[in-house]
């Protein structure tokens, strides 16, 4: 812990790190040394490991990115640092992210944006910016991150390390500061396939009394699935993740790691996902959607900003909302409310549910002739900060790979390919069936 500590220090810089607390840290890292003394067989004792700023978390500020709660703390622990604690795990502190979840650069946060440690030019990637950073710069050896529409798999795939968001409703939500609730799953973001599996299975388990979404579906030990042989493995391939606006420097990458897979034994199957393109529409109706709804406890009474002068209560809640948050989660409220209107809600929302299920059904039958799915995380690799920053339109298409796994609910992951444009990482996605958790994280250790 002490060692990472010291790194944080050297390289705040990056602005990975939102908050620390050497006296909190030390203190878990000192009960974690007594535990490991009387024998105690948890799989992560003393690893010392960062949460995203989404997580609440005892003994940390929690912020999700927002002024509207900057200075918060919470009095309980979200369920996935409550069990990567009980599991051994150390916390360093919380780790910058878009305000509340929301963008693909990080540079949506309140507190400032991160710099991607390969090139301090360039984006993260988001909205779990900060983890990215954080474990590539080797200034935690794994972080949590959480996945509405790709938050895991690209800022894993921009700062060259591994990630995996597990099905939907594995992980408990509890305690994870709600963006879209059908769609938000937590997971480990670390170095490799082999660390994202043991964090994995500390993480994920059923939380019926506080999640009324968690699976039940019993923990599990995901080492168990490393090792083996990929012979015969079916690899599809969509053919809507190769097309035109696909940069030809990640392609090349891609199909590098797609000829390594073939070596390791897998067959490669192409297979369609007609509905791709439909996908971005459809994420950009219904998280807004739900964004309007869960971001309305955000009022000044309960907890987090009050405005400091108003006139009655109206005017308060006007006041504290227009102050406390950032332009994007105004955006996004205002189209969530839109959309879910009196009038627009059968043109929309409606619209969006059904092609939701299509989405899945497109999934349903390509899994009919391949065990899992590859492609790119992302159509490039990370861009300069300040690119896209004034062009919301521009982010949100940038996350058109990641977006069609997220609305089935189904497993995806990230994982290092090699090197496009300047240098910069590229990320393979490997996209499993319901619970195919284990088979992902097979595939991409045999790779790695
Ligand atoms: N970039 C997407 C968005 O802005 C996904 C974010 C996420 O997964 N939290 O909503």
């Amino acid at each position: 812990a002490q060692h990472f500590m010291g790194r944080i220090q050297r390289h705040a810089d990056l602005g990975a790190f939102l908050a620390t607390d050497a006296e909190v840290t030390l203190a878990q890292a000192r009960e974690a040394d007594q535990r490991l003394a009387a024998g105690d067989p948890a799989a992560l004792l003393g690893v010392p490991v960062a949460h995203k700023d989404i997580f609440v978390t005892r003994g940390f500020p929690t912020t999700a990115g927002s002024r509207m709660l900057a200075g918060y703390r919470s009095p309980f622990d979200a369920t996935v640092v409550a069990r990567l604690a009980q599991a051994g795990a150390v916390t360093l502190g919380k780790l910058s992210c878009d305000e509340f979840a929301m963008g693909s650069s990080n540079e949506n946060s309140a507190f400032g944006p991160v710099k991607n440690p390969w090139d301090t030019t360039r984006i993260p990637g988001g909205s779990s910016g900060g983890s990215g950073a954080a474990v590539a710069a080797g200034l935690a050896p794994a972080a949590t991150g959480t996945d509405t529409g790709g938050s895991i798999r690209q800022p894993a795939a921009f700062c060259g390390i591994t990630g995996i968001k597990p099905t939907y409703g594995r992980a408990s939500r509890y305690g994870m500061i709600a963006y879209a609730s059908s769609l938000d799953q937590a997971g480990p973001m670390a170095r490799t396939a082999e660390d994202c599996a043991l964090l994995l299975s500390a993480m994920c388990g059923p939380d019926p009394d506080r999640d009324s979404t968690s699976l039940d579906a019993s923990a599990e030990d995901f080492t168990r699935a490393l090792g083996g042989s990929l012979a015969g493995l079916r690899i599809g391939l969509p053919r809507e993740f190769f097309g035109e606006g696909l940069a030809p420097d990640v392609r090349a990458a891609i199909d590098a790691a797609l000829a390594e897979y073939r070596r390791l034994g897998a067959e490669l199957v192409e297979v369609s996902l007609p509905l791709t393109e439909l996908s971005i529409p459809v994420y950009y109706i219904i998280a807004p959607a739900e964004a309007s709804s869960n971001l309305s406890r955000f009022d000044g009474v309960k907890f987090g900003h009050r405005a400091r002068e108003f006139t009655d209560l109206l005017d308060m809640y006007k006041k504290t909302r227009a102050q406390g948050f950032g332009d994007e989660v105004k955006r996004r409220i205002m189209v969530g409310t839109y959309v879910l209107s009196h009038g627009y809600y059968d043109a929309y929302y409606l619209q969006a549910q059904k092609i939701r299920r299509m989405i899945a059904d497109d999934f349903r039958r390509a899994f009919e002739s391949c065990d899992l799915i590859a492609g790119p995380v992302a159509p490039s690799v990370a861009w300069k900060l300040g690119d896209k920053a004034d062009d919301p339109v521009a982010n949100y298409l940038a996350d058109i790979f990641t977006l069609p796994a997220s609305l089935a609910g189904l497993p995806g992951m990230s994982i290092p390919c090699g090197f496009g444009e300047g240098g910069m990482p590229v990320g393979l996605q490997l996209i499993g069936n319901y619970f195919g958790e284990g088979r992902l994280l097979q595939a991409a250790h045999a790779y790695q």
